[in-house]
Parts: structure tokens; C-alpha cells; sequence
């Protein structure tokens, strides 16, 4: 696997994928970074955003919440609350987690406005990366 990266994106759901890639871009909590092979290891938070990769001349695109990037010369490996490729996103189920989380932030007074504002968030980022596939 030389010149090669092998990136894993694990939730408590399951295995999203497991792939021989060329480079991967990652939302990190301080910024986004990049990966080449031979990469010096790091540890690092990761936030909600898109993850992309690239594999010869196609570029992927996936949604990812929160968690932790390790990576290591040969690997990254992403461990996240969820996560999906572009092409599993239900848009309509990302569209009605949004009206959900809104109709709460209107209710105003015992709203949890963390969890609602998070849960907008992702929403957004769903349907932003699922016009990418
Ligand atoms: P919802 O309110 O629709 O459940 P959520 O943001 O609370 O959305 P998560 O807790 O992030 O959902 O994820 C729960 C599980 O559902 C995970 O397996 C995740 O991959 C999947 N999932 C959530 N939203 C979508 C979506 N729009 N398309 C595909 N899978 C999704």
C-alpha cells in the first residue's frame, strides 16, 4: 500500500467505510487538514462537517459528526458519533430534523439550545454534503 492511505470512518452504528484512498481532507475542531500518505501521526477532534477524499481522479464526500481523527503514515481512521456517505444521506429525514430543531429554538424557554442548535447543524451539513455526491 505504498502511496497509499487506508481510511476508516467507525461509528457505534457500524463500519461506513473502509477504502484505499489518495488524500483525505477532514473538518477538525481548530480548522481543516489535509492527509498525503507518510503524514506524521497525529491525534486530533474533529467537528460536524465533510469529510473528502480522493481515489485516482474521483472525489467522495462524506458527513461527519463530531469525534477523532488518528492518523498514521499508512492510515486515518475516524471515529465519530455518525457519520454517511454522500450517496446514504436521506435529504427529506435531514429536512425534517431541521423543521424539528427549529420548531423547538421558536418554543424559546425550556429549549435545550445546544442540542437543538447541533442538531440544525447537522441537518445543514447533511444536505450541503448530499449536493456534493
Ligand atoms: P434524526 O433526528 O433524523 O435521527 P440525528 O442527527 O439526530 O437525525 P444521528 O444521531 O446523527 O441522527 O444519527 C443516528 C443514525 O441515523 C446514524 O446511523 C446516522 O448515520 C443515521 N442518520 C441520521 N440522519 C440521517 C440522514 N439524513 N440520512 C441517512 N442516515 C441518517
Amino acid at each position: 500500500m505504498e502511496n497509499k492511505l487506508l481510511l476508516e470512518v467507525v461509528t457505534p452504528y457500524g463500519l461506513v467505510l473502509s477504502e484505499e484512498v489518495d488524500e483525505v481532507v477532514c473538518a477538525g475542531s481548530e480548522g481543516e487538514f489535509g492527509v498525503l500518505p507518510g503524514h506524521v501521526p497525529f491525534f486530533t477532534t474533529l467537528k460536524i462537517g465533510m469529510l473528502t477524499y480522493k481515489k485516482g481522479n474521483a472525489t467522495r464526500y462524506v458527513f461527519v459528526n463530531w469525534g477523532y481523527a488518528e492518523v498514521e503514515p499508512d492510515k486515518v481512521r475516524i471515529l465519530a458519533d455518525s457519520a454517511e456517505k454522500s450517496e446514504d444521506i436521506d435529504v427529506e429525514r435531514a429536512k425534517a430534523a431541521m423543521k424539528r430543531a427549529e420548531e423547538r429554538l421558536k418554543q424559546a424557554a425550556d429549549v435545550d439550545f445546544t442540542r437543538a442548535t447541533s442538531s440544525v447543524e447537522r441537518s445543514v451539513t447533511r444536505i450541503q454534503v448530499a449536493e456534493r455526491r
